[in-house]
C-alpha cells in the first residue's frame, strides 16, 4: 500500500534526523548519568517505535551493536553505522560516516 509506505518512510526520515542530530550535540565527555540516559533512550525507542517490523529489526540490531555512549564521536559513529545496517537491509546506498557531526547541525547555538 503506497500510503503506508510513504508514511513509514517519512517517519523513518524524521526519526533518523532526530537521532543523528541528538548525537551531534551529545556531550564530548558525558557523565555516567548522561550515558545511562542515552542508552535507555535508544532501547526505549526500539520498544516504542510505531512501525512494528522496524522496531523488531532495530531491537535485533541493538543486541548485535549495543549503543556506544562514551563520547560524542562514539555515539554519532555508532548511529551512523546502525543506520547503514538498516540501509543495507533495505537495499539503500551506504552513507559516508566521516565528519558525520557536521552533517547534522541543530540550529541551537546560543545567541547573545
Ligand atoms: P533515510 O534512510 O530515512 O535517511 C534520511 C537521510 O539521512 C538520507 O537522505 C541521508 O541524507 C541521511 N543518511 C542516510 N544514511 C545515513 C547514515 N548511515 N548516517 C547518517 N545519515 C544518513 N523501513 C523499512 O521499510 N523497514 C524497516 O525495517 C525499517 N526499520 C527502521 C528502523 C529504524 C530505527 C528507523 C529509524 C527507520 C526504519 N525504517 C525502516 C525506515 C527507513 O530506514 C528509512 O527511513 C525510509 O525508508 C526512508 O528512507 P530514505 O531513503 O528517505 O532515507
Amino acid at each position: 500500500h503506497l500510503g503506508n509506505a510513504t508514511a513509514k518512510a517519512e517517519l523513518g526520515r524524521s526519526t533518523w534526523k532526530l537521532l543523528h542530530t541528538m548525537m551531534s550535540r551529545y556531550p564530548e565527555q558525558p557523565t555516567a548519568d548522561e550515558r545511562t540516559a542515552l542508552d535507555q533512550f535508544i532501547h526505549l525507542l526500539s520498544r516504542l517505535y510505531p512501525c512494528g517490523e522496524c522496531a523488531e529489526h532495530f531491537q535485533k540490531l541493538l543486541k548485535l551493536y549495543p549503543p556506544q555512549t562514551s563520547s560524542r564521536i562514539a555515539a554519532s559513529q555508532w548511529a551512523c553505522a546502525v543506520h547503514n545496517k538498516v540501509n543495507e537491509r533495505l537495499g539503500k546506498l551506504i552513507f559516508d560516516c566521516s565528519d558525520i557531526e557536521a552533517k547534522y547541525p541543530c540550529g541551537c547555538e546560543s545567541v547573545e
